[in-house]
């Protein structure tokens, strides 16, 4: 697609680290899938993906944990 950001790029297939803090955790998900720009490196995920990610940083928030570093795992 088209990037929104910059409006000049366009957005291809490629895989991103991301970062989460809540609260006194933070998680760090590595090989992440994502759409990068190739103009500005804007980095978009799929309402899925972020849905996914957010539903594995409340678990980890849940058990505690302070730090986490994993790589992302597509709710099978
Ligand atoms: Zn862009």
């Amino acid at each position: 697609m088209k990037c929104p950001i910059c409006r000049h790029g366009y957005t291809r297939p490629g895989t991103a680290t991301v970062t989460l803090e809540r609260g006194a955790s933070t998680i760090i998900f590595r090989q992440v899938p994502a759409e990068i720009c190739d103009n500005c490196g804007e980095v978009f995920h799929s309402a899925e993906v972020t849905e996914a990610l957010l539903a594995q940083a409340e678990v980890v928030v849940a058990q505690g944990v302070e730090i986490d570093i994993r790589r992302f795992a597509a709710a099978a």
